[in-house]
């Protein structure tokens, strides 16, 4: 557990699916752009792969504890 999040701003598409399914770790900055909440750390790490995988753009980067990034794809069979 305890990946973190980061949001690849670039590649958002402000499809609004994060802060749809989970308002308490996803909102949007003032360019309607996705970005990380507090609440996301609360966010048990199999959510946060199912947000991941469920982003349209791929723009949700999960990381684990050694810093290194995840693929929200290899996880789940
Ligand atoms: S689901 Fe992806 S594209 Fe949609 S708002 Fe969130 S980060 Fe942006």
């Amino acid at each position: 557990m305890g990946y973190t999040v980061k949001i690849d701003k670039e590649s958002c598409l402000s499809s609004g699916r994060c802060v749809a399914v989970a308002p308490r770790g996803f909102g949007f900055d003032d360019d309607q752009l996705a970005e990380v909440l507090p609440g996301a750390a609360s966010l048990p790490d199999e959510r946060l792969v199912a947000i991941a995988r469920s982003c349209p753009a791929s723009a949700i980067l999960l990381f684990d504890q050694a810093d290194n990034e995840v693929d929200p794809f290899g996880l789940i069979d």
